[in-house]
């Protein structure tokens, strides 16, 4: 649904931002509670990180499998089955002190809500080349339990020197022949225990002082063109496939200065609950979870947010 078609007269019971597993979720639980929830999909692409994903072989329910976008579009229809007002917009600013709470959206729209799910997830941090974007799911990923499978028997990349590029490379080390973590200083930033893992892995080598400066191929990834940061020297290194694992940011920046955040952006959250600094306002999904980031588990704490704002809603 486009803009014009949200309901604007209303003070409405919640409005969900964010439309991967947990925003989808959320509003299936809230619809079927009643609630009339308005999702707000994004402009570009609705799904969030699943889009950009192939198979999806842990999703428990599918014996076979599912493609990421399949999965994302079922969820979508679920919770529109329900009553959920799809909206493919942005919202580009909220206000969620007071009562009512107010979001605007890209088209220049002012909501207004009893309560509010925030689920804008996070991002995976991507090298900015060009070519990583081009073969991304040609070979170049972010995430090795969903696309690691798919590398069996090959000899495969991973850049990065902290936990999440330690623990992508021992997880890869189940399918490759050999992983090579690519890392541009001399001493990893990882834990102790995750780098003695690493080190004493026979299917983990370490290329130290080295830098991804191009990712080669025509129609999947053939190689990579790496930067000695030592010496300046460039060489093409052959490999089949990449696994990008520098960090993930949370798309917290629309509630700064409002919600509580950790250190590293992330949404603070009451205990096991999903309910965040202020009354109404509940977070779910990759923007309060930087531990396990799956899709099972966003869609988990999607349901909790729904079940919050709905205990919230019947208490005011
Ligand atoms: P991180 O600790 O921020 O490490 C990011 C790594 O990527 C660093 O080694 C950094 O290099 C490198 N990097 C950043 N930008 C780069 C670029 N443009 N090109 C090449 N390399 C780049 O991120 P993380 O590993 O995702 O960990 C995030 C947090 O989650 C940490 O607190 C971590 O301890 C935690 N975590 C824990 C576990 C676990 O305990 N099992 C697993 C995953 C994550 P430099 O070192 O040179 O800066």
């Amino acid at each position: 649904m486009t803009t014009e078609n949200v309901p604007k007269d209303t003070v409405h019971q919640v409005v969900i931002v964010g439309s991967g597993p947990a925003g989808y979720t959320a509003a299936i639980y809230a619809a079927r509670a009643q609630l009339s929830p308005i999702l707000y999909e994004g402009s570009v692409t609705a799904g969030g990180a699943l889009m950009n994903t192939t198979e999806v072989e842990n999703f428990p329910g599918f014996t076979d499998g599912v493609m990421g976008p399949d999965l994302m579009d079922s969820m979508r229809q679920q919770s529109a089955r329900f009553g959920t007002t799809l909206v493919t917009d942005d919202i580009v600013q909220m206000d969620l002190s007071g009562t009512i709470k107010t979001l605007k959206d890209g088209a220049g729209n002012t909501l207004r809500a009893k309560s509010v799910v925030l689920a804008m997830g996070s991002a995976y941090r991507e090298i900015g080349l060009e070519n990583e974007k081009r073969l991304s799911g040609r070979g170049v990923s972010w995430c090795a339990t969903c696309d690691g499978f798919f590398f069996r028997d090959q000899v495969i990349a991973v850049v990065g020197g902290g936990d999440s590029a330690v623990e992508e490379a021992t997880f890869l080390t189940r399918f490759a022949t050999k992983v090579v973590m690519i890392h541009r200083r001399d001493t990893l930033r990882a834990s102790k225990i995750m780098v003695d893992r690493a080190l004493s892995n026979p299917k983990i080598e370490i290329l130290w002082n080295h830098e991804v400066v191009d990712v080669l191929g025509a129609e999947k990834m053939e190689a990579l063109s790496l930067r000695n940061t030592l010496n300046g020297e460039i060489k093409r290194h052959q490999f089949t496939g990449l696994f990008v694992a520098i960090g993930h940011s949370p798309r917290s920046e629309l509630v700064v200065g409002q919600v509580d955040l950790d250190s590293e952006g992330y949404v603070l959250v009451n205990d096991r609950t999903t309910q965040t600094n202020i009354d109404g306002v509940f977070a779910c999904g990759d923007l309060v979870d930087h531990r396990y980031r799956q899709a099972i588990t966003a869609a988990g704490s999607g349901c909790q947010a729904a079940l919050d704002a709905e205990k919230f809603l019947v208490g005011h």
